[in-house]
This record gives C-alpha cells, sequence and structure tokens, in this order.
C-alpha cells in the first residue's frame, strides 16, 4: 500500500512524518483503524527524510491552491522529529507565508528528549495544540501506557512552555467516558490557553 507523508483533510494539509510514540493511548486510531485514516494509508516502513517531505508537500501545494493551514500530526508524535519538523517548517514560512502551521502533540516530546522543544521552535509555530485526554494523572494512567513519569504533569509544563514561545495553545480532549471534559476545560481556564474537544472516534470511517 502506498504510504502517505502528506494528506489532505478538509482545507488543510497533514504531514505524517513519523509513526513513533512515547505513549500508547486505549483509544488511538492507529491501531484500531489499521493505521488507515478515511482513504490514506499512514503507516511508515521508514521515516521520510526532509527532502522527500518537502516533494511532497510541494506537489500538494501547487494541486491544492486554497491549503488554509499546514499541520504536523500523522499517527506519531511529530515533536520526536522536532529538528526535520523545524527545518519543514522555516521552508513553508520562506515559500508558503501565508499559510498557518500548526503541531498537533501529546505533549510528552519535551519530557523524552529532555530537551524543552517549545524553546527550539520559538516563534515558529502558529498553534500548537496539546491532546491532554485526562483531568488528572489517575485517569490519564488508566488510558496512556507510557514510561515516561509522571506523564500528566510532564504535559501541563509542556503546556506551560508552549504558550511560553508560541503565540496560540489549545488543550484539547476526545469525549471520552472516563474524561472529565469540564474539569479539562477548567485547566486549559487555569492556564489561559484555549480549549477544544475532539469526537471519540471508534469504527472505521471514510468521511
Ligand atoms: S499519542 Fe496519538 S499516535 Fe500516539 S498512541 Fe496516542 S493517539 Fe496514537
Amino acid at each position: 500500500m502506498k504510504k502517505n507523508i502528506v494528506y489532505k483533510y478538509k482545507d488543510n494539509l497533514y504531514l505524517n512524518i513519523t509513526n513513533r510514540c512515547p505513549v500508547k493511548c486505549v483509544y488511538c486510531i492507529k491501531y484500531r483503524w489499521k493505521s488507515r485514516f478515511r482513504g490514506y494509508y499512514l503507516g511508515l516502513n521508514k521515516e521520510p527524510r526532509f527532502e522527500e517531505v518537502i516533494k511532497e508537500l510541494n506537489k500538494k501545494l501547487k494541486i491544492y491552491c486554497n491549503i488554509k493551514e499546514i499541520v504536523f500530526c500523522g499517527y506519531g508524535e511529530p515533536l520526536l522529529r522536532w529538528e526535520i519538523l523545524k527545518k519543514v517548517t522555516l521552508w513553508i514560512k520562506k515559500n508558503y507565508p501565508e499559510i498557518k502551521i500548526r503541531i498537533n502533540t501529546n505533549g510528552l516530546a519535551s519530557a523524552y528528549k529532555k530537551i524543552n522543544i517549545p524553546k527550539k521552535l520559538e516563534g515558529l509555530i502558529d498553534t500548537i495544540s496539546v491532546s491532554l485526554n485526562a483531568h488528572n494523572q489517575k485517569v490519564y494512567n488508566t488510558l496512556h501506557k507510557t514510561k515516561i513519569k509522571s506523564p500528566f504533569n510532564k504535559i501541563i509544563n509542556f503546556i506551560k512552555q508552549a504558550k511560553k514561545y508560541s503565540s496560540k495553545v489549545v488543550i484539547t480532549t476526545i469525549l471520552h467516558p472516563k474524561i472529565d471534559v469540564d474539569k479539562v476545560k477548567k485547566i486549559a481556564e487555569k492556564l489561559k490557553v484555549e480549549f477544544r474537544q475532539r469526537e471519540y472516534l471508534t469504527d472505521y470511517e471514510n468521511k
């Protein structure tokens, strides 16, 4: 099956640069949807080099003229490859300065890599969207498996750093029966960042 490094969804282009992830979430659609996503296949047998990402991205940007946002997302944690992500971001800013850039992250890459990644990306990213998907450490541990110690607190620290170095930060949560969405919303209010709830996806959808 052809791997998709760059895929279009609604008005945006999404960049799938890794399948690696420092956490395993019980609700992850990568496993349940067998690496497929709405008609695309996001399984990577090897991670794309910078040149490959740019080639694919440029091709898509020539086909679709009204792209609003380019989003680092895919089936893995994009910030594990923050260096290549930074290079791609600089390329977009130079060649398509009108297009906004967003990162969808689980907020654990800084803890995993032991680097302050938001600081490394200072001023480059328009939106950092962090999937918190829990209202406290206990609930986080029920829904997520990771070797990182105190992951919930590490994500909160990541959000605070992201706020310092990026103009917009959003906390998101899926609507899951174990997650108290109002409490997640309150965390966002307390941290003075935006909040967005997302659908809890179960069966494969191709829409
Ligand atoms: S962080 Fe994202 S890619 Fe990683 S396991 Fe969770 S849902 Fe899947």
